[in-house]
């Protein structure tokens, strides 16, 4: 076995040799003339000139060599569907898919956005506009209209593709009305949309002359032929919106040809996924993990990739292990929220089924803790590789990296920088710390292939919220502490900037602060992420109202607290809802009026609130502590 520090080695010292080694993973149209365009920092275009398709590599070129194999498994535990697809039975769907978009006048360049619970048509639409060139924009189906409309406006869709409900837990989760609304508070509302019925909401509200229908346009496509769109490695493939210090939420934009190369040499080097075997990721598509491991990824890999809608529990805690059994599973993904979720179950789930196809179960999205790691290690009996990444960057920044080197598993800790990543940890004046020092995750640029090339529509935000951690050196910042130990692994100490992290799904406290303020009765809040031993961490609010009338009982309080988690719900969707809205007097904030945010989240962890020098009015910190029952440490 070849060593990880070598191949890494050259990953950082002569880019160019590995990674155009790396980028014969994938089918070019025409070859790039260039490995990287970097003669404009930060901005990185990545094999210049090149001509290729995601969709080619994920379908076509499986569906001509090896057209029966196995390409979509869908299962459904909530509506008891299972449905297989061969690569060429795929590439038909992808194909009648891309002809109906085209038949509404989609073309390379425009863009589609895609709000969709876990349907094999997702996946359709997503590879059908990478198809034909268009520019998908997934958005969690999670999100409600206010979120669904600010993403709307964005990206600014010709076509908008739905479905009319999802389903979770046993419940019927509506799109369509939340798709309605945030249609008519879209200031670039989308000339169509295009609906998939699922037969699980009867009456759903059909807007003549925009609403189409899937099935009879699929039925009207079904011989239908629609070439791929050969585009440049640098033309954008996607935009997917994350949060961020500020209330709007930033759109990633990917590439093309980097991030097809990208997704193919980790499906090799760290997933050890090979073609015929299956993934099974448990994400949803609405996420950077869905896009890269259950749509892209596997596919261009030539896996079977096995999409599922539903939770961990349903039927019982054994359904994951039970499909990986089913379906020979050589590569599991997950979060560990859910299996610290699995942890409280009985833990025999975990030894009922074949897992001999199993290799590895990767578990990313926020932080691992220790005993959850050594749990499932202990229960699975397989290496279980904690990897760290970002919706920027598309693919793993540290990992350890088995399809190389089978390098010792710590616990705790995400290992190693995955080739291509020159990552370094900073002080806060821009000098490198050394083993144990804590300090800021930066990548020096140029980003690796597959990270984001710009911010959707505004390369000025791109250089103004990445690379201004110090005037010199450019450098990309993760917004993550992180320590390097002698040993050269590496732990994720936290965010630096207000994002929190719940569920492994990624938060900004001013989203969530605006959907709270969406109350009228609130005058001011704030909302910090608390730890939280199931989900990671927690949003809790801290809010005062304008009128001390409507919180003077306990009784009163309570209605008004389920009136804002209502708001929340219909603002930013239940995935931003606070776990607890206290009502208290004011805010505890400094003399120059900034919010004491990291004080508030120290008191509501039980820690100590740190340097009040500069407080303006310490009775604020009582109330907080007073709303918690915290007295005194
Ligand atoms: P997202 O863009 O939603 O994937 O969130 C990215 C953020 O999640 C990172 O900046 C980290 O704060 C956190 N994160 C992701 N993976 C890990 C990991 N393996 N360990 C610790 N934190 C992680």
């Amino acid at each position: 076995m070849a060593s990880y520090q070598a191949f890494y080695r050259q990953s950082i010292e002569a880019p160019d040799a590995f990674w155009s080694e790396q980028a014969k993973l994938i089918d070019w149209h025409k070859p790039f003339s260039r490995i990287c365009d970097y003669s404009r920092p930060p901005f990185a275009k990545w094999f210049v000139g090149g001509e290729t398709n995601l969709c080619y590599n994920a379908v076509d070129r499986h569906a001509a060599q090896r057209p029966d194999a196995a390409a979509l498994i869908y299962v459904s535990s909530e509506t008891g569907q299972e449905r297989s697809y061969s690569y060429a039975e795929l590439k038909a769907e992808v194909v009648r898919m891309a002809a109906i978009l085209q038949g509404q006048g989609i073309a390379r360049g425009d863009r589609v956005l895609i709000y969709m619970p876990m349907i094999p048509e997702a996946a359709f639409a997503m590879l059908a506009c990478a198809r034909i060139g268009a520019v998908h924009s997934v958005v969690f189906g999670g999100f409600a209209a206010a979120s669904l409309a600010t993403r709307i406006d964005d990206a600014g869709p010709k076509l908008v593709v739905s479905a009319e409900a999802g389903m979770r837990n046993g419940r019927e989760v509506p799109y369509k009305h939340l798709l309605d609304e945030a249609i008519c508070l879209a200031k670039r509302p989308p000339a169509k949309v295009l609906m998939v019925d699922r037969g699980l909401h009867k009456d759903w509200d059909r807007v003549a002359g925009r609403d189409l229908d899937y099935a009879a346009l699929r039925a009207a496509h079904m011989d239908a032929e629609v070439p791929c769109t050969w585009l440049e490695s640098s033309e954008p493939s996607y935009i997917l919106y994350t949060s961020g210090t500020t209330g709007t939420p930033k759109g990633v934009q990917r590439d093309v040809g980097g991030y097809a190369v990208a997704l193919a040499s980790s499906m090799k080097h760290i997933f050890c996924g090979n073609a015929g075997e299956t993934m099974f990721c448990t994400s949803d598509i609405g996420w950077v993990v869905g896009h890269s491991y259950i749509v892209y990824g596997p596919l261009i890999a030539g896996m079977t990739t096995l999409m599922y809608e539903g939770t961990p529990l349903r039927p019982d805690a054994g359904i994951w292990w039970r499909l990986a059994e089913k379906y020979k599973a050589s590569v599991m993904f997950s979060s560990p929220t859910a299996i610290r979720v699995l942890k409280k179950q009985d833990p025999s789930w975990l030894s009922k089924y074949d897992l001999s196809a199993l290799k590895h179960l990767f578990l990313a999205g926020e932080p691992l803790d220790q005993p959850t790691h050594e749990w499932i290690m202990d229960a699975l009996k397989k290496p279980v590789i904690d990897n760290y990444w970002q919706t920027e960057t598309g693919w793993p920044i540290l990992a350890t990296v088995r399809g190389i080197e089978d390098t010792p598993i710590k616990f705790g800790t995400p290992a190693f920088p995955v080739f291509g990543y020159n990552l370094k940890i900073f002080r806060e004046d821009g000098s490198e710390c050394g083993a144990n020092e804590k300090g800021i995750v930066g990548i020096v640029p140029p980003l690796p292939p597959g990270c984001l090339s710009t911010v959707w529509g505004d390369d000025e935000r791109f250089v103004r919220t990445y690379f201004s951690l110090f005037k010199e050196p450019l450098v990309y910042s993760s917004f993550d502490w992180g320590i390097r130990d002698d040993q050269g692994y590496h732990f994720i100490l936290g965010r630096t900037d207000d994002v929190i992290n719940v569920a492994g799904h990624r938060l900004g406290t001013r989203e969530i602060e605006e959907a709270v303020q969406s109350h009228s009765a609130i005058a001011e809040v704030a909302v910090v992420g608390v730890q939280d031993a199931i989900k990671g961490q927690m949003p809790i609010a801290f809010a005062v109202v304008k009128d001390p009338a409507r919180v003077a009982t306990p009784e009163l309080a309570a209605v008004l607290e389920r009136e804002v988690m209502a708001a929340v719900d219909a603002n930013l969707g239940a995935i931003g809802r606070p776990g607890r809205v206290h009502f208290i007097a004011g805010l505890p904030k400094t003399r120059s009026g900034k919010l004491l945010r990291r004080s508030i989240q120290a008191l509501a962890e039980g820690r100590d609130p740190g340097d009040l020098t500069t407080i303006e009015d310490p009775a604020a910190l009582e109330q907080i502590r007073k709303a918690l029952g915290v007295w005194r440490f």
